[in-house]
């Protein structure tokens, strides 16, 4: 028995180091990739009967002879299969179906409605199916479900342990649509996605010491050491934004006061402009919004930075300084290689980049500053969902690295 499952692991680690091989460095001839692998060429051309059949890669053209016959060309098809990734976030439920390489093929975005708890989850499960619907597509070509969420996330068990702002406690998602669409699901917090996604997906897998700070409603943290994701006991790791910088100021959901991300996030630098605009400060953010300052997003705010708007400026001179107290803190605690901005108030945003350095360079230890780069991220417009589906595709395919020849060169 134990021989029999010995051997199907080996066997199914050997096919996703092949259809990762011929995805990234494609077509490829069955050969190339006994060389390239060091496989036996039996052992290959079993993977790729296998991943024929699969549909997960097909052949394609014929390669140049070194001799004999032409070899045929294996390529990777990520279009006969779907994903389903969601993010779940205090305003908003995105859903999308994507292709296997994270590319979008059709997305919806929800409003919360103002649910929270167990009202969030069945309205989530409502969506899904909804979803389903409009896509039309068979569910057996779906491989997964992939959902990410703020909070504390058990990963392992698919569980939501806690998130205050939509009050979650111990929801066991991954279970719940499981049973009711009968698709293998993933859970996992949005953060540590982005920064899996960035490790495997994006610009910078080459580091192994790296901060994902993803800045919205809230803030969070994604840590990667020594090449791992950071998790802690409960998956609570990364809760950077309920650090403490201060014994006063403004209660936090969490129940406690002085936590930064009350300091950084989105609301709380919406809510300074609000309370400058009515002190009388003139800003061109009013005009960007035609007059309804209700209407303002984090665009508008980085739109009215780029234009040199003063009471912009004064806002993220404030904003910044605080964050760059909380990366010194974590600039000593992990001595990262780098920490990569998420969020769209980080897009564009070269005034937030220049004063973040700044300050932590002040501040840091010289020798844990000087190597260190802080960077927005590479993830694109599309980050929430690249995140929730490198989440499934680096543990189901164990996909990574696409771009290290990239890197290393430029
Ligand atoms: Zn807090």
């Amino acid at each position: 028995m134990r021989r029999t499952g010995d051997l199907k692991l080996i066997q199914e680690l050997n096919r996703s180091i092949i259809l990762d091989m011929i995805r990234k460095d494609g077509p490829l001839s069955r050969s190339e990739i006994a060389k390239r692998s060091n496989l036996s060429p039996t052992t290959v051309t079993t993977a790729v009967n296998d991943l024929i059949q699969d549909r997960l890669v097909s052949e394609r053209g014929t390669g140049v002879s070194n001799g004999g016959r032409k070899p045929i060309l294996l390529q990777f098809s990520p279009d006969n299969h779907y994903i389903i990734g969601i993010s779940i976030s205090n305003s908003k439920i995105t859903i999308a179906e994507m292709n296997l390489e994270a590319r979008i093929r059709c997305k919806e975005v929800y409003s919360t409605r103002g649910h929270t708890g167990e009202q969030v989850i069945s309205y989530l499960l409502e969506l899904i199916e909804y979803f389903i619907n409009i896509i039309n597509k068979p569910l057996d070509l779906c491989v997964g479900v992939s959902v990410i969420t703020q909070g504390i996330v058990d990963s392992k068990n698919g569980v939501i342990r806690y998130n205050p702002k939509l009050k979650f406690e111990n929801i066991p998602l991954k279970e719940l649509i499981e049973q009711k669409f009968n698709i293998k699901t993933w859970l996992d917090n949005d953060t540590n996605a982005y920064i899996l996604a960035e490790k495997h997906f994006g610009l910078f897998n080459h580091y192994e010491n790296m901060i994902y700070i993803t800045i919205g409603e809230g803030l969070g943290a994604g840590i990667i050491v020594n090449g791992t994701i950071n998790r802690g006991h409960n998956g609570g790791a990364g809760e950077f934004g309920h650090t403490n910088i201060s014994n006063e100021g403004i209660k936090c959901d969490c129940g406690n006061i002085g936590c930064i991300e009350n300091y950084v996030c989105w609301p709380a630098v919406y809510s300074r402009i609000l309370s400058s605009i009515a002190r009388g400060k003139q800003t061109i953010m009013t005009e960007l919004v035609h007059g309804d300052i209700s209407q303002l997003t984090e665009l508008n705010f980085v739109d009215a930075l780029n234009k040199g708007d003063e009471l912009a400026i004064n806002v993220l001179e404030e904003m910044s300084t605080y964050l760059a107290i909380g990366l010194v803190n974590l600039v000593h605690l992990f001595n990262p290689q780098i920490i990569i901005f998420g969020g769209e108030i980080t897009t564009n945003n070269p005034l937030l980049l220049q004063k973040v350095n700044q300050f932590v360079k002040e501040r840091a230890l010289t020798i844990l500053y000087e190597d260190l780069q802080i960077q927005p991220s590479s993830l694109g417009k599309e980050f929430e969902m690249i995140g929730a589906a490198s989440v499934l595709l680096q543990d189901k395919f164990q996909f990574k690295l696409t771009h290290t020849e990239e890197v290393v060169k430029g």
